[in-house]
């Protein structure tokens, strides 16, 4: 966290936070009240001004761009507020970003490359306010996470697969911003395995992502042609399976249809494998599934994934264990803004003390 020398803001006791998330395709941005638990209001939504919105740009505009754009937001949060102005910006980001505070990368806001960019000193500049500036997972973890949390893991499962371990009140990330990239972790090392978003081939986000998922049932479909025919979503509609999606996927599995319920069982067994490792390595017994389409498949979602974890066995679990240890996260978009929120209420809390004692 950056904080101006002297700000009048960590000496104030309960407060008005701007809260941002920024994505690859949109920017939320709310207002969020520290006190209590903290609260979420006037959360709008807009396209981000990078690479999805003007495809083409070179990076180091995107870069410039986008700054704007947070700029812009927080300093409308601050004027639409007259008397109650947020005295801080907390920021959630995606892509990986050190303590200090840098992005080192962010492939789907402004593309793969360019030199790493000090947002969170950027910002605290150009607005004066204290600002706080972290991977979006991260904030994420903790909005479930409070110091005295049992320590679980965070499992993101969308267009792509992220993960964050969260334990005795901090993230476990390395300072320069590895870690939480087990969507990146090759397992699949055949020649021809799926070609992950980082240009590798065989990673875990490559097969059990949604879109891994999607691109494995059309694979199965070629392979088995009557079999898919029989199968939900093709007497649904989706006869060529370059019709279907996501949503349609999501669909059948949670109706039970044989054929693409298989085909997510074939994705679960990378998934259980890279969850059965992080358990043996680390001992954490609690994993907080999230993102569209485990959220969307659900319930089964999280009952498939712990049949396999039983299957492959977790070393001193019982079945019993095994199943208690997996739950399903909050259905909701917020996950990013109420965890920076909750983040920086206690960095400021903490430096209050810091400043009184
Ligand atoms: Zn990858």
């Amino acid at each position: 966290m950056t904080i101006p020398p002297g700000d009048p803001a960590v000496t104030e006791t309960g407060r008005l936070l701007t809260v941002m998330d920024v994505g690859g395709t949109t920017l939320r941005v709310g207002t969020f009240d520290v006190r209590g638990g903290g609260r979420l209001s006037d959360v709008d939504r807009m396209r981000v001004d990078g690479m999805d919105r003007h495809p083409g740009t070179p990076l180091p505009v995107l870069q410039r761009q986008v700054v704007d754009q947070i700029v812009r937001e927080a300093e409308r949060r601050t004027g639409a507020l007259p008397g109650s102005a947020p005295a801080a910006l907390a920021v959630a980001f995606a892509g990986p970003v050190a303590r200090d505070g840098t992005v080192l990368g962010a492939p789907t806001v402004w593309g793969g490359g360019g030199d790493p960019l000090p947002l969170q000193e950027i910002l605290s500049a150009r607005l004066s306010v204290p600002v706080l500036v972290v991977n979006d997972l991260t904030a994420a973890a903790w909005r479930y996470g409070t110091e005295s949390a049992v320590p679980f893991c965070l499992l993101t499962v969308s267009s792509g697969i992220g993960n964050k371990v969260f334990r005795d009140g901090e993230v476990l990330l390395d300072a320069g911003g590895y870690g939480g990239e087990l969507g990146h972790w090759t397992c699949d090392r055949s020649p021809d395995a799926p070609l992950c978003d980082c240009g590798a081939r065989g990673h875990l986000g490559a097969i059990a992502s949604g879109r891994g998922v999607l691109a494995a049932v059309r694979r199965a479909a070629a392979a088995d042609p009557a079999g898919y025919a029989r199968s939900a979503p093709a007497r649904a509609g989706a006869a060529d399976p370059r019709l279907l999606g996501n949503p349609e996927i999501a669909e059948a599995v949670r109706d039970g249809d044989p054929f693409t319920t298989a085909v997510l069982r074939s994705t679960l067994v990378h998934l259980a494998a890279a969850v059965g490792a992080v358990f043996a390595s680390i001992g954490i017994r609690r994993y907080v599934l999230m993102g569209g389409f485990a959220l969307a498949v659900g319930e089964r979602y999280r009952e498939l994934l712990v049949e396999e974890l039983v299957r492959q066995g977790c070393f001193g679990l019982t079945a019993d264990r095994v199943d208690a240890m997996v739950v399903l996260g909050e259905d909701d978009d917020d996950h990013g803004l109420i965890g920076v929120g909750r983040l920086m209420g206690r960095r400021l809390a903490a430096h209050r003390e810091k400043v009184t004692l």
